[in-house]
């Protein structure tokens, strides 16, 4: 196992003044253990000034550093340099935004643009149980709870929306499928017809091909086709006819 890699990175690069792609090759020593977004530093502080990237909690947690290495959309924050050598068997990475939303600039994406598809289907509990009363917390059994819980984790990344194989330019998309069906499991939620409406609109869950693509990527291992495969079985239609 090396202590230091030769690492180079040809990044795709995008320059609004000019709207002008291209891609930039930058060399770096780098220690086994730093991370993408340590060495996307280490451009900015010793070679680059310029290089624009995304990053906010640096944990796994926010989902603001996703990008695709070598074609496989991951959080930045998490990839460890001799992870992705011995991963991707090289020490030459191709680094490119995620293709879910217009460029704004060089690795940084457009991710209001990116939210509206979520917006649509609503990511919060539109009416909740009238068996809430406001001064009480309602109790959710261990048992409803294991069926949607790993559905909870879901940090809008959007790795699983880049990895996307549907063909239909339309689709909401895995993670705003996932928000849809989460609060259909949660038994708080009440609106259930609102729900199904998008859920099995022209642009919901049957324009999903069943790859997986999605859950391979998904940083938090999720098994959002899971959840998808659950609505397009038809799933959620026998909650709201009960
Ligand atoms: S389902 Fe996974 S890959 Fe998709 S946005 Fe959520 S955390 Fe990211
Ligand atoms: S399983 Fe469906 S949602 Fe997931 S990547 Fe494939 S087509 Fe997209």
């Amino acid at each position: 196992m090396n202590s230091v890699y030769d690492i180079t990175f040809r990044i795709r690069r995008y320059d609004p003044e000019l709207k002008r792609s291209y891609v930039h090759v930058y060399r770096l020593e780098a220690g086994r253990i730093l991370r993408f977004v340590d060495l996307f530093r280490k451009i900015n502080e010793e070679q680059d000034p310029t290089l624009a990237w995304n990053s906010s909690c640096e944990h796994g947690q926010c989902g603001t550093c996703s990008i695709r290495v070598n074609g496989k959309p991951l959080l930045a924050c998490e990839l460890l340099v001799e992870n992705a050598v011995s991963y991707f068997g090289t020490t030459t990475f191709t680094i490119e935004p995620l293709d879910i939303a217009p460029v704004l600039r060089d690795l940084v994406v457009d991710i209001e643009k990116a939210y509206k598809r979520i917006a649509q289907v609503k990511p919060y509990i539109i009416q909740p149980s009238s068996k809430q009363k406001e001064e009480e917390a309602y109790c959710i059994t261990s048992n409803e709870l294991e069926q949607y819980v790993n559905a909870t984790r879901c940090i809008n990344c959007f790795c699983c929306a880049s990895a996307c194989i549907s063909s239909h330019k339309g689709f909401l998309g895995p993670n705003a499928m996932l928000a849809s069906i989460v609060r259909l499991m949660d038994p708080r939620e009440q609106e259930k017809r609102q729900r199904l409406q998008t859920l099995y609109s022209d642009n919901g869950v049957y324009r999903c091909h069943s790859s997986k693509a999605c859950s391979f990527v998904c940083p938090k291992e999720i098994d959002v086709a899971h959840f998808i495969a659950l609505a397009k079985q038809g799933r959620f239609k026998t909650t709201q006819d009960e």
